[in-house]
């Protein structure tokens, strides 16, 4: 805009009424969001631009799409955008996938999501869940040094669950440890002593063999095994062949001895379930999408911006 024109512009603006005004600054403020998803797309091309079918890296430029710089691959003709093969390629609306990412890097409820975007409760719920379906991809790998690995347990809920439930619910992780009978989910937990580098995995079963399985691709070479005496861990120390130690609360104490001790896995569970009880109680088959959203802000030690939450929840990987 030339600059007599814009002074121009900026005059009229005496004219607005107060409606008028607010509706301009609402008009604004929505294309400065629509320019921040831009740039977090364009980073996403940038990291991962290659032709989601052959992955080829040449390519033409082939018009634009919803805002979004369309792609036609030289080597198998396919065309895509960078959010081609994830959750956020059909989501038109650009500016309300940041406030949906406002509102999950503050934790939000589905109800308080669905208040804020001003939109029904079961679209903030599928929002939420793709959202939660692609973050939840991203794990770490190659946990080394010393890693501290425990079990927690969840309540098996069938929370919203209309159709019938099981009439002899599926066991999951054998009986609750704390004795009040019910059926609890496993979950094994993995931190990297010393880091936000956390882990964790919904196990079928708390057996040595499901451990085994679950940590097989976290753990890295040198990586050292801190456990509270669990003997499944023993077997978990010798299939991945990596060291290990531990030490026995009824004699050591909660503390540990001397490196051996869970304090840092601990500390991880016991801000997990703080954070999740303002959900009142999760579906089990959510519960590793849930396990994934809190895995991202514990990562960031709950100081993530609405651009950091979309940009993580646009990546495959963990890095
Ligand atoms: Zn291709």
């Amino acid at each position: 805009m030339e600059q007599a024109q814009y002074k121009q512009l900026v005059a009229s603006l005496e004219g607005l009424t107060d409606a008028q005004f607010d509706a301009l600054l609402q008009t604004l403020r929505q294309r400065q969001d629509a320019d921040g998803v831009q740039r977090l797309i364009m980073a996403r091309m940038a990291e991962h631009g290659c032709c989601p079918r052959c992955q080829s890296t040449s390519r033409y430029k082939h018009g634009i799409e919803f805002g979004a710089q369309r792609f036609r691959c030289k080597d198998c003709g396919k065309t895509y955008t960078a959010t081609t093969g994830t959750p956020f390629h059909r989501l038109r609306d650009k500016t309300k996938l940041l406030e949906n990412a406002a509102c999950m890097a503050d934790g939000l409820s589905v109800r308080k999501t669905a208040a804020r975007m001003d939109i029904s409760v079961q679209k903030a719920f599928r929002w939420r869940h793709k959202f939660l379906a692609f973050l939840n991809q991203q794990k770490p790998s190659a946990l080394s040094g010393i890693v501290e690995a425990d079990e927690t347990f969840f309540p098996v809920s069938y929370k919203g669950q209309r159709k019938a439930m099981p009439r002899t619910p599926k066991k999951r992780g054998g009986k609750a440890k704390d004795g009040s009978g019910t059926d609890k989910t496993a979950v094994v937990v993995a931190v990297q002593r010393g880091t936000q580098v956390a882990f964790d995995q919904v196990l079928e079963r708390a057996t040595g063999a499901a451990l085994t399985e679950a940590l097989r691709p976290v753990l890295g070479a040198d990586a050292v095994l801190s456990t509270d005496g669990n003997a499944s861990y023993w077997t978990v120390a010798e299939q991945l062949k990596v060291e290990s130690g531990y030490f026995v609360a009824q004699y050591h104490g909660k503390g540990g001895h001397g490196p051996w001790h869970v304090q840092s896995v601990n500390r991880y569970d016991s801000s997990l379930k703080s954070w999740m009880s303002r959900f009142r109680g999760v579906a089990t088959k959510y519960l590793t999408n849930y396990l994934g959203w809190r895995r991202l802000l514990d990562r960031f030690k709950d100081q993530l911006t609405p651009e950091q939450f979309l940009f993580h929840a646009l990546r495959t990987s963990y890095q």
